[in-house]
């Protein structure tokens, strides 16, 4: 059932119908790679990852780098969570990992060579933060010693808003990060309490005044609706404080999935306190509203800008990206990943490190990569990627684009694809033009849904529900 403050809101403007809605509210994936990470095998092993490192520049050419760090640890459990982190308060834990990130990163130099230029660079977590100020500076020190961050990139930190002084906000300045991202998922207290993660919005508040005053060039900050306790009026209520007061340059705002069978934290979450499916949409449905309002503009996937903000400049210019962190305004690069589970992609390939700590120092105590498992993409890999992030990132499409640069005559390629597109078009998410195709203002809500006809493992096996829902 879809709320009548939807239809109300949305028929109209968008035609949205029922129909569209029920149609197109199955689970999907986010696209953050193709193919996705449920696909990675782990017949690929740390050899194929060293030939895709050492074959990655061509001619000596190679595409530019972009760095991700995963820090797993945190204070304490957030029961939401479905992140791989390590509970602990035991920040000498925080001292030894970081060795281990240098010898990844010394690993890497061996390969690919000192020096390299990174145009981005994340830290992620678990909590970025757990790592003391001497922690996050030795990191740096490390990453500037081997590579070279060039300027104009784009160097941000996910903040834990109770790990964060506004003294270590200046210490990340100082460091070289022009970019914070908060989590923040809601203000009320009662949701608070139910997830584990005390915030009070004046501490948020005062962080994110004083990371303007030092000059970060952009603030984010993360929602989540569907969390226990949340009401449509009280999530209404945290819509507004962050698009009104806070104002921060970005928002995303993501859906919760209660999976207690996967996610041992959200075991602590009692069923009858989640809000219904229907209160869930008419949750969306109300913040795409309210962001709109107060002037952000959809950039697609959960994600909203400011239209002063690179990620809005990129999307009226058609130059979206998007990489494993989400939209992204850099150039495809290479991304390289350090630390425990994350995922990198060099060349052709997607590789994953162990998801346990002991594995992943096990690996590095032999001098080997940490890689467990990942994929060697084949060209029509390659060619469907170039369909699907064209279609996430730029929502059109030319045909020419894709036959020029992968020699495939694209109707003939993609003819089962055009024809299942026929249905998306007739309800007005999508035009099928001759030679391109184009994401209609409706379409960017379903976005995924489009892109979904062009993955072939999906097709090939549509009873695969651990996705997450579009709405
Ligand atoms: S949600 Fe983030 S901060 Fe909370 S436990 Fe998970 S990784 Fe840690």
């Amino acid at each position: 059932m879809i709320a009548q403050s939807i239809l109300n809101r949305l028929v109209k403007p968008l035609h949205l119908t029922p129909k569209i809605i029920n149609k197109f509210d199955v689970a999907g994936p986010r696209y953050t790679s193709y193919p996705t990470a449920d696909r990675f095998v782990e017949a690929f092993t740390d050899e194929q990852y060293i030939q895709a490192l050492e074959g990655r520049s061509v001619g000596g050419v190679a595409l530019p780098l972009s760095l991700y760090v995963h820090i797993p640890f945190c204070e304490s459990l957030c029961f939401y969570c479905a992140c791989n982190k390590t509970i602990t308060k035991r920040h000498e834990r925080g001292a030894e990992y970081l060795q281990y990130l240098g010898k990844e990163i010394d690993l890497h130099v061996a390969h690919i060579g000192a020096g390299r230029a990174i145009s981005q660079l994340h830290l992620g977590g678990g909590t970025p933060t757990f790592f003391g100020d001497d922690e996050l500076s030795e990191l740096m020190a490390m990453i500037r010693r081997n590579f070279s961050l060039v300027a104009g990139g784009e160097y941000s930190i996910e903040i834990d808003p109770r790990t964060v002084t506004e003294k270590r906000l200046a210490h990340l300045a100082s460091l070289g990060f022009n970019r914070l991202s908060f989590g923040v998922q809601d203000f009320d207290l009662d949701v608070q309490k139910a997830v584990h993660r005390i915030q009070p919005i004046e501490q948020v508040f005062d962080l994110v005044d004083e990371s303007r005053r030092l000059g970060f060039d952009s603030i984010n900050v993360d929602l989540i609706y569907g969390l226990p306790k949340q009401t449509p009026h009280s999530f209404a209520r945290t819509v507004s404080q962050v698009s009104k007061l806070i104002k921060p340059d970005r928002i995303a705002l993501y859906a919760y999935a209660h999976l207690p069978e996967r996610f041992k934290p959200q075991r602590h979450i009692q069923a009858a306190d989640l809000p219904s499916a229907q209160e869930k949409v008419t949750m969306l449905s109300n913040a795409i509203a309210a962001f709109l309002d107060a002037g952000y503009v959809y950039i697609g996937m959960d994600h909203f800008a400011l239209p002063k903000d690179d990620l809005a400049i990129a999307k009226r210019q058609g130059r979206l990206h998007r990489n494993f962190q989400g939209y992204s305004t850099q150039p495809e690069c290479d991304l390289i990943s350090l630390g425990v589970s994350a995922i990198g992609r060099v060349g052709a390939t997607y590789s994953q490190n162990a998801k346990t700590l002991d594995e992943y120092y096990s690996f590095l105590d032999q001098d080997r990569f940490p890689v467990v498992r990942g994929l060697m993409l084949s060209h029509d890999d390659l060619v469907r990627r170039a369909v699907i992030m064209a279609i996430m990132c730029q929502g059109s499409l030319q045909y020419e684009s894709i036959e020029s640069s992968y020699l495939i005559d694209f109707k003939t390629y993609f003819s089962k694809e055009l024809d299942a597109l026929q249905s998306l078009s007739s309800d007005g998410l999508v035009e099928v033009e001759d030679n391109a195709i184009q994401v209609t203002n409706l379409g960017w809500f379903f976005v995924r849904g489009i892109a979904m006809v062009f993955d072939r493992y999906l097709q090939a096996d549509k009873t695969r529900t651990k996705f997450s829902k579009i709405i």
